[in-house]
């Protein structure tokens, strides 16, 4: 039997099951569906479809070694992909079509499309869950209801694994000699140099990534993760965004690290990171209303956000004239990736002191992340603004001054992020307003205290009692 294998966001050769489960069953073909005008319509950003791009590169010369060659298609569109499908399958002579599921309501209606059509056309289809550990469905409360906490759903995501499962499949075994590869150069109008000294791609460079981090960070990853002028953290979202590497390969390390067991004091807090990545993908597969820009609570849509456009576009420069702000938007403006400290800080200023709409953020990062990724970056959002799964409570609102002073005390980072700070002595760096200094540096857009209870009056009245 031949079959058609489709990459989508699992750019990888090693553990991925659409690809290795095929070739068990006899020869492949691979295919990379190009739909630029619904990733703009989806906020794709330059960065990140320029990374995108770099990676399908590095997967077709991967697979052009096992003897599989990659066939790029175009379909502008969600709507153009089953027809442009059928037709590739019917030319390569395939008897099915596989391939790993994506979670987005638009991607699963798409998906189902794509089946219907094959399989009237004679065409079976194969799903497997490369994306993920525990896909969505099998992590559930006793009352067979998804979860809309993050501590219960791990404690039963954890007792749900078998720690035999996520050992990573081996890259399937070659078909013929090597294939000639083609290599993009550009992805949706965007040259594929933008970046690329920054995020080099593919599944060699993650799994070296991964191997770094163990080698060098994961002991120190509890203490060092809040820290942005440390490396404490991994930076794998981009790579676990497209697939250049999975949540298995990421755990399986954690249980190798510890010999066996998956968590340990060393390990823990990572392995938590990794459990949250797939909490939202659950949720959004389950809660189908956070698809349609719907809250999760629901009743925060009758929020009244602020219509702000002056403030919107001081937060997107990185001008607001608070330190620890401007430069989590500045590093991303510059690199495409901001720390999680930074994305929590940036993101609830944005919602609880402008009060504007957790979706202009959303859609803002998406549009400059390299690793945007709507699961992740919805979850993200809603926690900061309140209105999603287990947020931060209304009333706990971050003093962008304090999380300076605390996560930044030596004021490395915001000083690299922003030169016309250099000179402003630590006691003065997160309110450079009350230095005596000449500095080309805003003043606050907004008053803290003002705005901290301006945002506490607006969302105590809609009530905190609110669910899904
Ligand atoms: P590490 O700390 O090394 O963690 C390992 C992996 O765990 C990450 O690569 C990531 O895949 C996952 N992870 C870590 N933290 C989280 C989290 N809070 N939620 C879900 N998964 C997590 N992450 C994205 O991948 N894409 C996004 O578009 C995105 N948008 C965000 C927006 C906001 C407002 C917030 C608060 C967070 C967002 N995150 C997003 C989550 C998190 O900030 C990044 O995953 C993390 O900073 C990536 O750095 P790292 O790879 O070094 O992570």
């Amino acid at each position: 039997m031949s079959t058609l294998v489709w990459f989508r966001n699992d750019l990888r050769t090693t553990d991925n099951p659409a690809l290795f489960y095929a070739r068990q069953q006899g020869p492949v073909t691979a295919c990379f569906v190009v739909s630029d005008m619904q990733w703009r319509a989806h906020d794709v950003g330059d960065v990140r479809l320029a990374f995108l791009g770099r990676s399908v590169n590095e997967l077709a010369q991967q697979l052009a070694l096992l003897g599989i060659p990659l066939q790029i298609i175009n379909a502008a569109e969600f709507s153009d992909v089953p027809k442009a499908v059928l037709e590739l399958a019917q030319r390569c002579g395939a008897s099915a079509l596989a391939y790993n599921a994506e979670y987005p309501v638009n991607e699963k209606q798409r998906d189902l499309a794509v089946e219907r059509l094959l399989t009237s056309n004679h065409i079976s289809c194969q799903v497997y869950h490369g994306g993920i550990t525990l896909p969505p469905g099998s992590v559930m409360t006793k009352s067979d209801s998804p979860y809309s906490v993050f501590s219960p759903f791990k404690r039963r995501w954890l007792e749900v694994l078998q720690p035999d499962e996520i050992k990573p499949l081996a890259a399937p075994p070659a078909q013929s000699d090597p294939v000639p590869v083609k290599q993009l150069e550009s992805l949706a109008g965007v040259e594929l140099s933008l970046a690329a000294d920054l995020w080099p791609a593919g599944e060699i460079v993650a799994r070296e990534k991964l191997k770094k981090f163990f080698r060098n960070a994961v002991s120190n990853y509890a203490k060092d993760r809040d820290v942005p002028s440390v490396n404490g953290t991994s930076t794998l979202s981009p790579y676990l965004s497209v697939g250049s590497i999975s949540s298995n390969q990421c755990l399986y390390a954690a249980q190798q690290y510890n010999k066996g067991a998956l968590n340990s004091p060393a390990t823990q807090s990572w392995v938590n990171e990794i459990i949250w990545r797939e909490f939202y993908r659950h949720v959004i597969a389950l809660y189908p209303h956070v698809n349609k820009n719907r809250a999760f609570r629901t009743a925060y849509d009758a929020l009244r956000w602020r219509d702000a456009p002056h403030d919107l576009l001081a937060w997107q420069r990185g001008e607001t004239g608070y330190p620890l702000v401007d430069a989590g938007m500045r590093q991303l403006n510059k690199t495409g990736w901001m720390h999680n400290r930074l994305r929590m800080v940036t993101a609830m200023f944005l919602t609880k002191h402008l009060l504007i709409d957790w979706r202009q953020g959303e859609r803002y990062f998406m549009q400059k992340l390299v690793d945007g990724d709507f699961a992740s970056n919805n979850g993200g959002w809603q926690w900061s603004a309140s209105t999603g799964t287990d947020a931060a409570p209304y009333f706990r609102i971050f003093n962008p001054t304090t999380q300076g002073q605390r996560f930044d005390k030596t004021g490395v980072f915001t000083r690299a992020m922003i030169p016309a700070l250099s000179q402003v002595p630590d006691r003065h760096l997160f309110e450079p307003h009350k230095s005596e200094l000449q500095i080309d540096y805003p003043q606050p857009i907004v008053e803290h205290t003002f705005a901290r209870q301006r945002a506490i009056d607006l969302f105590k009245a809609i009530g905190d009692n609110t669910s899904a």
